[in-house]
């Protein structure tokens, strides 16, 4: 009689959460700014856009930071830009990265 180990799977799920790719909400906090300017890494900006996707504070903060932006600047223009969507592919890699 043996038995799988079913510590092993809960190691490895605890594991998903130290991802290289994984920033914290003070970092992404930190991107911004670059963010918006498009002064961002191909890399950097994956990673930004990533926790973007996993974390919702942060998206509701990148929006309304930049919606204040839009205030600041100047109020001749009334462009009702909406957020760029989020690509299909980065979307499938982390449900990919999530599953494994
Ligand atoms: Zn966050």
């Amino acid at each position: 009689m043996s038995r799988a180990a079913p510590t092993l799977m809960r190691r490895i799920q605890g594991m998903m959460f130290k991802l290289p790719l994984m920033i914290t909400c003070e970092e992404f906090e930190a991107f911004i700014l670059s963010y918006l300017e498009g002064e961002l890494s191909g890399r950097e900006k994956f990673v930004f856009e990533l926790h973007m996707l996993l974390c919702r504070e942060c998206r509701e903060y990148l929006a309304a930071y930049r919606a204040s932006l839009e205030l600041a600047k100047e109020s001749g223009k009334s462009t009702d830009e909406p957020l760029p969507p989020v690509p299909d592919d980065l979307v499938e890699a982390v449900l990919a990265a999530r599953k494994r």
